[in-house]
């Protein structure tokens, strides 16, 4: 059985810290860790928690107890990262179009730097040659994800160093004399398809032979979590036994014995995480009846920026008659949250909760209308705590000149 925070807490939890309200249920984390670690428990393999999904130290720090290391994609995320006290051997910087001065700065902070440009590589290779490794990502060229948006893998995408720019890559190389620690391919998200891994490590494999110093090769994430009812969930076992036997057919070819690396972001704490929000206002229209709550994509954006389904229910009418209703926000701006949803009577007053709503919740929130962003609660050994506060009006004026 999943772990689960039942209507009943989730309310209770609502009624103590307020709403709209961010929850996330620590032992979901780990139950999510466990099916990873035991998928590739006999490959090499190592996960780096994707932080962008979710940074809050508490969060962060909670992860690194499981063993988890850290993926990060801007110097800020690495700094939380040590500030969570990932150790720099621990974490992976994975940017992309940063300054050359962000990277510096990585290098002084001494984390693995994983580097997505030519551009980058030749300054970094001119100016430390061998003396500091890098991981170079790569762009497989594996069409994957359901949605454009979310997929990287593309020929349009700007991310990673195309696969057929490799003998450019090979010329920097040698050049410069770069020590080459690692390749690294992020093909999108929401992927089902476990072939897309399969694929793209099979592509992986023959830059192998390029960089004599290798010890690992990152295969991303893309981790497809359930959001739907009856949805289906990438096959970590199944991807774990073929990144197994891939591995091992490696190994016998070539005598190298190598990592394995992901970044799982999602696939970690999405369903961790709980929306909590209040219904201010039930509007009937010619067309539908809106329950109006007191949120908007400026808390949740999956549904408007990616079309993202979430699931939703009514955790104050348990037995109330369903009802057919359009989940909108309060906000100056067409903000659904869904349509045509199925939900227990919603009366003004009554708790909605958005499930799946750890991964690129909370992180994606922004204080536009001038609303506040909202708390986040960690439920930790049956305890709920508070790990930030609700944005108060001074917020809004914090970085403002008057
Ligand atoms: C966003 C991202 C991830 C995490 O992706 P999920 O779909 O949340 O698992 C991993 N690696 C990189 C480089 C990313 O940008």
């Amino acid at each position: 059985m999943p772990e689960i925070l039942n209507h009943r807490q989730l309310s209770e939890i609502a009624n103590t810290f307020g709403t709209p309200v961010y929850i996330y249920h620590a032992e979901r984390i780990a139950e999510q860790y466990a099916k990873l670690k035991k998928a590739f428990a006999h490959s090499n393999a190592r996960f780096f928690y994707a932080a962008k999904s979710l940074t809050n130290v508490n969060v962060l720090k909670y992860i690194r107890s499981l063993g988890a290391s850290l993926d990060c994609v801007s110097i800020n995320e690495v700094k939380l990262g040590l500030m969570a006290g990932f150790s720099p051997s621990d974490i992976l910087y994975t940017p992309n179009c940063v300054d050359f001065e962000e990277i510096l700065a990585a290098k002084e902070l001494g984390v693995h730097i994983n580097i997505d440009n030519i551009s980058i590589l030749e300054q970094f290779g001119n100016r430390f040659g061998n003396t500091y490794p890098v991981c170079i990502r790569l762009n497989p060229h594996i069409m994957a994800g359901g949605n454009f948006k979310i997929s990287t893998g593309h020929v349009d995408s700007k991310f990673g160093i195309s696969i057929h720019q490799m003998r450019h890559i090979e010329r920097i190389v040698k050049t410069t004399n770069l020590n080459v620690e690692g390749v690294h391919m992020h093909t999108g998200s929401e992927i089902k398809d476990i072939n897309v891994f399969l694929l793209g490590l099979e592509v992986m494999m023959e830059t192998v032979s390029h960089f004599p110093n290798l010890r690992y090769i990152d295969l991303g994430s893309g981790f497809k979590v359930p959001y739907q009812p009856g949805d289906p969930e990438t096959d970590v076992d199944l991807l774990g036994q073929k990144v197994e036997q891939a591995f091992l057919d490696f190994e016998k070819e070539t005598g190298k014995k190598l990592e394995v690396w992901f970044e799982p972001g999602k696939y970690l704490v999405s369903q961790a995480g709980y929306f909590v929000v209040k219904a201010n206002v039930i509007k009937q229209t010619p067309a539908t009846v809106f329950a109006g709550v007191n949120s908007g994509f400026n808390h949740l954006i999956r549904p408007m920026m990616y079309e993202a389904y979430h699931h939703i229910e009514n955790i104050t009418n348990n037995n109330g008659p369903e009802r057919i209703y359009t989940v909108v926000g309060n906000i100056c701006e067409t903000d659904t949250f869904a349509w045509d949803r199925k939900l227990n009577e919603v009366r003004e007053g009554d708790y909605l909760v958005f499930y799946n709503a750890g991964a690129y919740g909370f992180e994606m929130s922004s204080n536009f209308n001038s609303r506040l962003k909202p708390a986040e609660v960690l439920v930790k050994d049956g305890n709920a705590t508070l790990i930030r506060k609700r944005d108060e009006f001074d917020d809004l004026l914090r970085n403002q000149v008057l």
